[in-house]
């Protein structure tokens, strides 16, 4: 349930709530609007006396949380939540659409600085790129593990682009959190739930992909578990579904940004490299999820994408990424947001 408090409620009338709440044995979540403060209540609700919390002085109303997943919805919070990323007080979820670019993988210090250059040069906010790799066969390529998280922070320290890069397990969470700017989170991870309580401990933004084989609703609930940890920076990533069609790697249904934006108030970033696969589909994709109303993409950059370690077939190069970045701001600014 949440509880409404009335827009002139002062600190200690809203931590007077907060102890009755708490008092019911139930967790608080105070979200602080421009206009009011409201107290989202998560937990057994049987025991709760509502009338009680009800009757605490400049309470305005109770009303319960519909959807299953509570604090990722939008009926706790109306307004959009945007979360500063990286050392250059970039943002994501704002009007401003934010570019994450950079290789799948980190593979020496000269190809990600390259890269690095050359997406900040673009106009990206961060750099992504993956010291730790979930690939498919045990055989690939692994990633450089803790020499690419040092690259990476090289990188950072060069350009002041905020660092992503993924994290795959739980007990190397804080070995990539004392580096990286952004977790992420895979999609084969998203039903991780020890490694999502995990990251929910953590004081760094999260971005969660969604599972192949996920529904919205399980991607959702999947940030809950992130935000219920004591996280609430939580960015959503479309990066595709498996279906029948195989002319792609997975299908990128865009039709999930409204979707997301209406139910949930995190932002929504599309990643349309896994999301089709093939190099010469990701710029037009790209340019369609900022049409859909994508608060950022995530984008596979490679110096010399015919020689990549991972991912060769649909990551993109400087040039095309450059000549994407100027056609995606003619969009942005046709549905009136900034690039
Ligand atoms: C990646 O971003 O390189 C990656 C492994 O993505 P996903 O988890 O979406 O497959
Ligand atoms: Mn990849």
């Amino acid at each position: 349930m949440i509880v409404v408090m009335k827009p002139n409620a002062t600190p200690e009338q809203i931590q007077h709530v907060i102890n009755l709440v708490r008092e019911y044995g139930l967790k608080d979540h105070p979200i602080v609007g421009t206009d009011r403060t409201v107290i989202a209540c998560i937990g057994d609700k049987r025991a709760v006396d509502k009338g009680a919390i009800e009757n605490a002085p400049m309470v305005e109303k109770i009303v319960p949380i519909l959807a299953p997943y509570k604090m990722a919805s939008r009926e706790v919070r109306q307004e959009r939540t945007e979360i500063a990323i990286g050392p250059a007080g970039a943002t994501l979820g704002g009007q401003k659409i934010g570019v994450i670019a950079g290789p799948c993988a980190v593979e020496s210090r000269e190809q990600l600085l390259q890269t690095a250059r050359a997406v900040a040069e673009a106009g990206a906010i961060a750099l992504r790129g993956g010291a730790w790799k979930p690939r498919t066969s045990p055989y690939d390529f692994q990633g450089l593990q803790a020499k690419g998280l040092e690259i990476l922070a090289e990188a950072r320290a060069e350009t002041h682009l905020a660092i992503v890069t993924e994290v795959l397990r739980s007990e190397t969470v804080q070995q990539v959190a004392a580096v990286a700017d952004v977790l992420q989170i895979g999609a084969r991870n998203m039903q991780h739930y020890p490694l999502l309580e995990a990251v929910g401990k953590v004081d760094k933004p999260v971005i969660l992909k969604r599972g192949p084989s996920s529904t919205m609703e399980e991607f959702l609930l999947a940030a809950e578990y992130i935000i219920n940890a004591g996280n609430p920076n939580v960015i959503l990533c479309e990066r595709g579904i498996r279906t029948f069609e195989d002319y792609v790697r997975n299908t990128l249904p865009l039709a999930i940004v409204p979707a997301l934006r209406e139910r949930t108030h995190l932002p929504v970033v599309v990643d349309p490299s896994h999301g089709t696969g093939h190099a010469h589909m990701v710029p037009p994709m790209c340019l369609a999820a900022v049409a859909a109303g994508a608060d950022g993409l995530l984008v596979e950059v490679h110096r010399d994408p015919e020689h990549a370690y991972t991912d060769a077939a649909q990551q993109i190069n400087h040039h095309a990424f450059c000549a994407m970045m100027k056609r995606a701001r003619k969009v942005a600014e046709a549905i009136g947001r900034d690039m």
